[in-house]
């Protein structure tokens, strides 16, 4: 038995578009003006709602401040030069929450919620997805248990929420990495291939201080021997030597990024071998050294790709090349045109509003 799911909407009675500072925008701080709430209550999914955005009101009981279940998508809406807005891969996003979701005992969302959601709240803020460069609609899918008291144990009360919030392109200036020889985000058995919070939260310390020493970031290392690499900070990775590409395999303490399967799929369009799998800090390192080490870089929603400059393991140190013709540089433009819808769809990844 299939149950419908309806979707009420509320609109806000003015839209505060027009206070915004498009070309001045702070990522993840200025949201539009609805936002999605759904609630699991009584083993099912309730009216979702599109309202006003604004503050939510829970108990200080709420379960998600105390045991941590909170699990949260990250993706984007694209505009082209017709005023035609995008979404991109968006079902992958929604088959991920959900196993996020599985991961940390919380429900699955209904496709349709997730996704007829996202649909009806970009289209209600559409004015917010701006043509440009750089510019898009960032898209936060997220849940938290819900319920009230601090018994450990699952909730029994969910709550599903949308927020948005328009972006301009991601640049932070050079990133140079240290990679982790002592610190993990993730272990065998964990929850570092969910998007669950708490991994974030197990990141900020030891970023910290990479910070402290002048590194932006961790290239994290599997747990078990820190020998090989696994994440680039909050994305995955990617090492160039020679003309190969190389990428981690995915496995339980990694992320699945949607990007990084667009990006493999790209290279592979563009000819470039890819490969997916172990590379070990002693094969960076001696690549680095033989003049063999190209590129690496990150990949993932927020900057589709970013750079890196140097990295530090140990006492080794290394600055990368400057390349008059990166991969970096070929397919974040590649995987771009798709999303602004500048060039042609060929695997399917577009969804139009
Ligand atoms: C979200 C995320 C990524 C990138 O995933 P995309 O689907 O490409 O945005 C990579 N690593 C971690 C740890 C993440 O949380």
């Amino acid at each position: 038995m299939t149950k419908t799911h309806e979707i009420v909407i509320d609109k806000v009675k003015e839209s505060k578009i027009n206070s915004i500072d498009f070309s001045n925008l702070t990522f993840g701080k200025t949201f539009t003006d609805h936002m999605l709430e759904c609630t699991w209550r009584d083993g099912e999914w309730h009216t979702a709602e599109i309202k006003p955005y604004g503050p939510i009101q829970v108990e200080p009981s709420c379960k998600v401040f105390h045991y941590g279940q909170a699990i949260f998508e990250g993706m984007k809406a694209f505009k082209d030069g017709e005023g035609d807005v995008f979404l991109f891969r968006p079902e992958d996003n929604w088959i991920r929450f959900n196993e996020s979701a599985k991961r940390l005992a919380m429900p699955e969302v209904p496709k349709e919620v997730f996704m007829e959601g996202l649909k009806k709240l970009v289209n209600l803020d559409k004015e917010w997805v701006r043509y440009g460069e750089g510019l898009s609609l960032y898209l936060r899918p997220f849940m938290i248990a819900s319920e009230n008291g601090v018994a450990a144990a699952p909730g029994t009360e969910y709550k599903f929420m949308i927020i948005m919030s328009p972006a301009f392109a991601y640049y932070k200036g050079d990133v140079r990495v240290i990679i982790a020889s002592e610190f993990s985000r993730a272990a065998d058995g964990g929850v570092g291939y969910a998007k669950a919070a708490g991994n974030y939260a197990a990141s900020f310390y030891p970023n910290n201080l990479a910070l402290e020493e002048g590194y932006q970031q961790i290239i994290w290392t599997d747990a078990a021997s820190h020998e090989y690499l696994e994440e680039a900070g909050t994305m995955n990775i990617f090492v160039r030597i020679g003309d190969k590409l190389l990428t981690a395999p995915n496995n339980d303490r990694i992320l699945n990024g949607v990007t990084r399967r667009s990006i493999m799929q790209m290279a592979k369009d563009h000819g470039i071998t890819v490969e997916e799998r172990r590379v070990s800090v002693k094969e960076l390192t001696a690549a680095a050294n033989d003049g063999s080490l190209k590129e690496i870089f990150g990949t993932g929603t927020a900057a589709v790709i970013v750079p890196i400059k140097g990295y530090k393991h140990e006492d080794f140190k290394f600055e990368l090349p400057t390349l008059e013709s990166s991969y970096a540089t070929l397919l974040m433009g590649a995987l771009k045109d798709i999303q602004y819808n500048r060039a042609e769809d060929q695997h399917g990844w577009r969804v139009k509003i």
